[in-house]
């Protein structure tokens, strides 16, 4: 059987491997900067190209093909290139496919670094971008300009959990003469496969769900070759590139990618249905419940829910503060993809430096409180949310 015919949780944890002559059966970890050669000869064949192989760790590496073959192989991706962070991820993508002059239509719902990059940093490098909401098709069409190279979302997004349909934004993208890039990070190739819906891009922070026990900073692009070479270029030329340990860590982590984002789904899930009931919440957001207004969407589009709940508390910041000061477990964190449930108030962390109006407009209520649902027993994470549950 070969690996194209191997099921999701197969390749997770076969796909990418390769063993050295020790015949270990976990992945070796290669810490070197640089690779020798037999001859004089030998080192111009591999620099100029006519013989493949490793020359430095910042053009490649072999843990970090190891990690890029295994994720382009659950991805179903042709080509993946391993960075050093999340967001060097989405510079890479960005510096490889854009230049000044162009345009990019992204979601306004980014993560709020990727939003400070689209709108301080590459601004100045002369990048446009113009935000919409993720969900108005019509927006992205208006947007687009002849200059439009990118379209850039993230579903589900954060804290809201709103979802975009992949398959009508890559129509549209195409029609414009763009690419549609999608950042897979709350999904991961587990729930969501934005290459399969018609997306051309992938970029992941895999420090979240990838690793999924909190330890590492990485990212990946992923898609066809052809599209991804002037990114490679990139990172070869300007060096975020991941670590070898890193890439062990996270070879690592995708082993069991898949029982975790079921069991992550399954407690996120149940917990959302216990919060609609708790006298304490106004309104739950989780593409998993009916009451989810993109249900049949992410229904559609995602294997589950998927583990990030956000909820209204009544009585606005005060009783969201106060809910987060009453728990005793989960790790009070703006972080996300961890073993750990984590808690955190939007308004006054990820996005207290958005302007009020803004953040009204954009749904983020004084009120919200958003947890990254961990692996914890589902018992004892409504135990440590138990205030919710009383009236006076
Ligand atoms: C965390 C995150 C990033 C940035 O990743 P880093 O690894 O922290 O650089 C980008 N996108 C999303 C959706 C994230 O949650």
């Amino acid at each position: 059987m070969s690996q194209h015919e191997w099921h999701a949780e197969t390749l997770s944890v076969r796909a990418g491997s390769e063993q050295t002559e020790f015949g270990e059966n976990s992945e070796a970890m290669f810490l070197t900067s640089s690779f020798v050669f037999e001859s004089a000869a030998h080192a111009a064949a591999r620099f100029g190209g006519k013989e493949p192989g490793n020359i430095y760790s910042r053009f490649t590496n072999p843990t970090v093909t190891m990690f890029q073959n295994k994720l382009a192989a659950l991805e179903g991706a042709e080509f993946c290139v391993a960075t050093s962070s999340g967001m060097s991820a989405i510079l890479a993508c960005v510096m490889g496919l854009c230049s000044a002059g162009d345009h990019v239509v992204a979601s306004r719902s980014l993560f709020g670094t990727s939003v400070q990059l689209f709108s301080n940093i590459l601004k100045r490098w002369g990048l446009e971008t113009t935000f919409v909401s993720l969900s108005d098709a019509d927006a992205w069409k208006s947007a687009v300009q002849p200059n439009t190279k990118l379209f850039f979302v993230e579903t589900p997004s954060n804290p809201l959990t709103e979802v975009a349909d992949i398959a009508s934004l890559a129509e549209i993208a195409h029609q414009a003469g763009a690419l549609l890039v999608v950042d897979n990070c709350f999904c991961t190739p587990a729930i969501q496969k934005p290459l399969a819906l018609g997306a051309d891009v992938v970029v992941h922070s895999a420090t979240k769900y990838i690793d999924g026990q909190g330890r590492c900073l990485g990212g990946a692009v992923l898609g066809r070759k052809d599209v991804l070479e002037p990114v490679y270029g990139f990172l070869r030329t300007a060096g975020p590139t991941m670590s070898a340990f890193n890439a062990w860590v996270f070879l690592k982590g995708l082993e069991t990618l898949h029982v975790r984002m079921e069991a992550h789904a399954r407690n996120a899930l149940a917990l959302a249905q216990w919060l609609e009931q708790q006298p304490r919440v106004e309104r739950v957001y989780y593409p998993g419940l009916p009451s989810h207004p993109q249900h049949e969407l992410a229904s559609r589009q995602q294997k589950s829910g998927g583990a990030i709940v956000s909820f209204d508390v009544k009585g606005g910041q005060p009783a969201a503060w106060h809910l987060i000061d009453s728990t005793r477990m989960i790790s009070i964190t703006a972080n996300l993809g961890d073993a750990k449930s984590t808690i955190t108030h939007p308004a006054t962390t990820t996005h207290g430096r958005v302007s009020a109006e803004a953040r009204a407009a954009a749904g983020v209520g004084d009120g919200l409180v958003r947890v990254a649902v961990g692996l914890e027993h589902i018992e004892d994470l409504k135990a440590d949310l138990a205030w919710l549950a009383t009236t006076d």
